[in-house]
C-alpha cells in the first residue's frame, strides 16, 4: 500500500492546491500544507496541528512524506561535519558542514554517485546510481542548517554544490531545489550565498543563462589545454574547452556573473608554465576568479599534489596579469570530507 502512495513533496504548491479542490475543500490549505511541508520540515501529517484531524487522514491516504536521516557523522578536528544521509530507499550520500571565522557553509551532493569520471575524484568511483530528487537536496540543507546552529551558535550561510554528484547532470531537480531554499515558503536564503559547481555542461550552462539565475556558478576547469583536460577528465573529449568557453561567454553576457574556476595543480601533469599560460587566455574572455585547490589524495598516488614552486608560478603569473586568485586549504581531510573525498567508504 505504502509503496501506490506519492511523496508529497513531488508536488507543487499549485498542485496541492488542486487536490484540495478536488477533495472539495480550500485551496488556502495547499498553502498551509506546502508550508509545513517546506518551511517548517515536517515529517508526518500530524504534526500539523492547524489541519484538521480528519484532512490528515486523507492525506496520509493518499501519500507520504519522504525524508532523509543523517545516519552517522563525523566530526574532524578542524569542525568540519560530515554527514552520511541515509535516502528513502536505503542508499547513502554525503554532505558536509565547513565552519569558517564569518561563514558556515553547506556543502551538499546532487547526485547518489556521479554521472562523470574524473580520475582523481573519489565519488567518480561509485558511478551514477540516481540523481537526487529536489526534496533530498533540500533536506541535506536542513540538517546542515540545524547542526550549524547546534554546534557553532549560528545558521547556516553558503551552499555549496560541490558535494557527490555532477548538478548539471541532474538540473531540474538541482533548480527546484534551490527555488525551495531561496523562497520565502522554503529557507528564504539569498541566491547569492548559492554556488553551483560543475565540470562544465555547455548546454546546460546556456540553459541556465536563459533562465537568467541568480545563483553563482563555478568551473571545474582543472586545465585549460584539451589534452591534458582529456586525460584527467575524460568526458572532456565531449565537452571540449571551445564549447565549454562558449557557453561560459554566453553565461557572462546574459547574467554579468563573475565565473570562479575551480583549479588543482599536479605535479607532472598541469605545473608547466604553459599550462598557466593557456589558463591565462582562458580567463580573458570574462571576469574571472580561479581558485587553486589543494589536492586530496584518494589513493595510489598517481596524482600528487604540484610542488610550492609550480603553485607560485600559478598565483604569480595570474596576479601579474590582473586575475583574482585564492588558494584554498583543505577541510575535513582526516575524516574523509575534503573535497573529491566523498565515497561513502564507512557504509
Ligand atoms: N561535479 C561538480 C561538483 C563536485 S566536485 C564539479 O565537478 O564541479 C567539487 C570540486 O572538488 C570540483 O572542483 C572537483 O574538481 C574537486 N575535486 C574532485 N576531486 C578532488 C580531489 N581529490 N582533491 C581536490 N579537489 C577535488
Amino acid at each position: 500500500m505504502k509503496d501506490s502512495k506519492k511523496d508529497i513533496r513531488a508536488l507543487t504548491k499549485e498542485q496541492l492546491r488542486d487536490f484540495f479542490v478536488k477533495e472539495g475543500d480550500k485551496a488556502f490549505r495547499g498553502n498551509q500544507v506546502y508550508e509545513w511541508l517546506w518551511s517548517k520540515s515536517a515529517h508526518s501529517f500530524d504534526e500539523m496541528t492547524n489541519i484538521s484531524k480528519e484532512t490528515r487522514d486523507k492525506l496520509d491516504a493518499h501519500f507520504v512524506i519522504n525524508h532523509i536521516e543523517v545516519d552517522s557523522m563525523q566530526k574532524s578536528s578542524d569542525g568540519t561535519i560530515k554527514n552520511a544521509v541515509k535516502l528513502h530507499d536505503g542508499l547513502v550520500v554525503e554532505s558536509v558542514l565547513i565552519p569558517t571565522e564569518n561563514r558556515t557553509t553547506a556543502c551538499v551532493s546532487s547526485q547518489v554517485g556521479c554521472s562523470l569520471d574524473c580520475k582523481f575524484c573519489a565519488t567518480a568511483r561509485l558511478k551514477r546510481m540516481r540523481n537526487l530528487n529536489p526534496d533530498e537536496i533540500f533536506d541535506q540543507v536542513v540538517a546542515i542548517d540545524k547542526e550549524s546552529r547546534l554546534y557553532h551558535n549560528k545558521p547556516l550561510s553558503n551552499i555549496v554544490f560541490m558535494g557527490m554528484g555532477e548538478p548539471l547532470m541532474n538540473y531540474n531537480n538541482v533548480l527546484k531545489a534551490i527555488d525551495k531554499i531561496t523562497s520565502p515558503e522554503g529557507l528564504g536564503m539569498s541566491p547569492k550565498r548559492i554556488v553551483v559547481s560543475t565540470s562544465g555542461v555547455p548546454k546546460m550552462i546556456k540553459k541556465m543563462a536563459d533562465e537568467e539565475v541568480k545563483f553563482k556558478l563555478a568551473v571545474s576547469l582543472h586545465s585549460a589545454i584539451d589534452e591534458v583536460r582529456s586525460k584527467i577528465m575524460p568526458f572532456n573529449e565531449n565537452f571540449p574547452l571551445k564549447d565549454l568557453r562558449e557557453a561560459l561567454e554566453y553565461w557572462y553576457a546574459k547574467t554579468k556573473n563573475r565565473i570562479t574556476y575551480e583549479y588543482v595543480v599536479w605535479r607532472g601533469i598541469n605545473d608547466r608554465k604553459k599550462d598557466v599560460e593557456a589558463l591565462i587566455d582562458f580567463c580573458k574572455f570574462a571576469p574571472s576568479k580561479v581558485n587553486l585547490i589543494e589536492y586530496n589524495p584518494i589513493d595510489d598516488g598517481e596524482f600528487q599534489q604540484a610542488s610550492e614552486e609550480a603553485l607560485n608560478m600559478y598565483i604569480n603569473m595570474l596576479e601579474a596579469n590582473n586575475i583574482t586568485v585564492t588558494v584554498r586549504r583543505s577541510r575535513g581531510k582526516d575524516i574523509d570530507a575534503a573535497c573529491g573525498q566523498l565515497a561513502n567508504k564507512n557504509q
